[in-house]
């Protein structure tokens, strides 16, 4: 049985049992190789499930619905590794009860999507602690090699130019399971805190935030890259200072559902004199 087959048998089974309410996956999209996010509640609904190798939005963001997880009953969705880590990033800072979620859990592989063994965010521990070591010997891309070799400076140029051609969408922020604030400090006008309109200063402002608010939290699924009308390689600042925060702190966020916020965790012993 393919994997896609072995999902819409369960998510029938599931929905027919009524152990879940909602199945959040994977249908089709607009051109053959384009996906969208699908809402069945029916049984007879299930054979829309699509599961392939173009599946790569994490879905986890959808369960921050208002209203949806508040009457207590489970959902079920499709997710990959990152999707399981943002699931935990969001029950450890209390957006979401992982009792409430069961997890399709997928991997890609080459030209396959195959399944990964366990049901509850907790059943996925080893898999997240091995993508956790295998991170440390991914090669980075091109780009990214070509920033690590600039200056500071030249480095500075290179953000610049990128962010001259953010049109202040806030598609990377919709797109975000992380970007969770009811709203956003960008939203606020009285007082306004960084400027609305897309220009040099106002870009530069929303893009470093963003990404200042990410660090720690990130679980590097790409969906902003993606959603960037502007094509901005957003996931390379991300991954940046992803590597810091491994580096400095050995952080990987989504470990689990009981993992401190590393920026919002101190140790006593701490020798920095902020600790008084
Ligand atoms: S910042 Fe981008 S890569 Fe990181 S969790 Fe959000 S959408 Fe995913
Ligand atoms: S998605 Fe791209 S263009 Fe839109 S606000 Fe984010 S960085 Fe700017």
């Amino acid at each position: 049985m393919s994997i896609q087959e072995h999902y819409r048998s369960r998510a029938k089974e599931l929905l027919s049992a009524g152990t879940v309410k909602m199945v959040i996956g994977y249908g089709a999209g607009s051109t053959p190789d384009r996906r969208r996010p699908v809402f069945i509640t029916s049984p007879d609904e299930a054979d829309r499930l699509v599961l392939d190798t173009t599946c790569r939005t994490n879905l986890s963001g959808y369960l921050l619905r208002e209203g949806l997880l508040s009457d207590q009953k489970q959902v079920a969705v499709f997710l990959t590794v990152d999707g399981i880590r943002s699931l935990n990033v969001l029950a450890a800072e209390s957006q979401l009860d992982t009792s409430q979620v069961l997890v399709f859990g997928f991997g890609i592989e080459g030209d396959q999507a195959r399944a990964i063994e366990g049901e509850r965010a907790a059943d996925f521990k080893s898999v997240i602690a091995a993508a956790k070591e295998q991170r440390k010997s991914q090669p980075a891309d091109e780009l990214q090699e070509k920033l690590e070799a600039m200056t500071p400076k030249e480095r500075f140029s290179f953000w610049e130019g990128e962010f001259s051609r953010c049109i202040k969408c806030y598609a990377c922020r919709q797109a975000c399971p992380m970007c969770w604030c009811r709203r956003c400090v960008v939203d606020n006008n009285q007082p306004q805190w960084v400027n609305t309109s897309s220009h040099t200063l106002g870009n530069l402002e929303w893009n470093l935030l963003r990404a200042f608010h990410l660090a720690g939290r990130c679980v590097e699924c790409g969906n902003c890259s993606r959603a960037c009308p502007a094509d901005i390689p957003l996931h390379l600042l991300n991954r940046r200072m992803a590597d810091e925060v491994q580096a400095s702190f050995d952080h990987y966020p989504g470990m689990d559902e009981a993992q401190e916020p590393v920026l919002a965790s101190f140790r006593k012993d701490d020798p920095e004199t902020f600790i008084l």
